[in-house]
């Protein structure tokens, strides 16, 4: 074993988004990220702590009574040399929290993982190009292993009726959950009530598997 990584926190806490909300897991926030969302929010950078791979291993095997290990960032999958020496040492349902891009950085490590929770970017709040044919090859690679997979799509004011009907073709193929999350600015939620309904209303007229569902943990303040 020899690689090391920086990592921002690992940290117990509640999850507050999408199906598993109110679940307690283990959160290791990765130090890096190949996009640049506009919206992203995230402190992933700043106080790094390096592991080894033993030091991870046996960090991560001091807790108990967790539901799952919540891999989160930044982009886990930028690790994924580190990830395939270390999780096959841990004993734990481990939760892959992804932007959904790196596809074959996924197939390297998807026998360890059991949940995955996988960004749908779409240009209108990301500012960045469509990706949806990259997040169709990731859904694929999931869906070869049978892996479970959800579709969390941050969206803004700016969603267009062309991003819904993509994001709907990606789920139908393996009749994946979407979630709906609005994007907050911090911890505010500034989008309008009618609006937020409005979206979910025409994702639901044209696709079934639907959930609604805003970051939880920030209204509780808790991170
Ligand atoms: S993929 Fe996630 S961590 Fe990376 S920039 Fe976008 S929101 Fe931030």
């Amino acid at each position: 074993m020899s690689n090391k990584v920086l990592i921002k926190e690992i940290f117990e806490s509640i999850q507050g988004e999408g199906p598993y909300i109110g679940v307690n897991q283990l959160f290791v926030r990765f130090s890096k990220c190949n996009l640049n969302c506009d919206y992203c929010d995230t402190d992933f950078q700043t106080n790094l702590k390096e592991y080894t791979e033993t030091d991870f291993i046996n960090e991560i095997n001091k807790y108990n009574n967790i539901h799952s290990v919540s891999l989160t960032g930044g982009e886990p999958l930028l690790e994924v040399d580190f990830l395939k020496n270390t999780l096959k040492n841990i004993d734990k349902k481990i939760y892959l929290e992804t932007n959904g891009t790196l596809y074959e950085n996924l197939k390297q490590i998807i026998d360890y993982i059991e949940i995955i929770s996988m960004d749908i970017k779409l240009p209108s709040s990301t500012k960045m190009p469509d990706m949806f044919d990259i997040h169709k090859k990731f859904i694929e690679t999931s869906a070869e292993k049978n892996k479970e997979i959800f579709l969390k799509v941050v969206f803004d004011e700016n969603i267009t009726r062309e991003e819904i009907i993509k994001t709907v073709n990606l789920a139908k193929s393996h009749n994946l959950l979407i979630v709906l999350q609005p994007k907050t600015d911090g911890e505010v939620l500034n989008l309008k009530s009618d609006f937020i309904s409005s979206v979910f209303y025409k994702y639901i007229e044209i696709y079934k598997n639907i959930r609604l569902i805003p970051q939880v943990h920030k209204f509780i303040n808790i991170r």
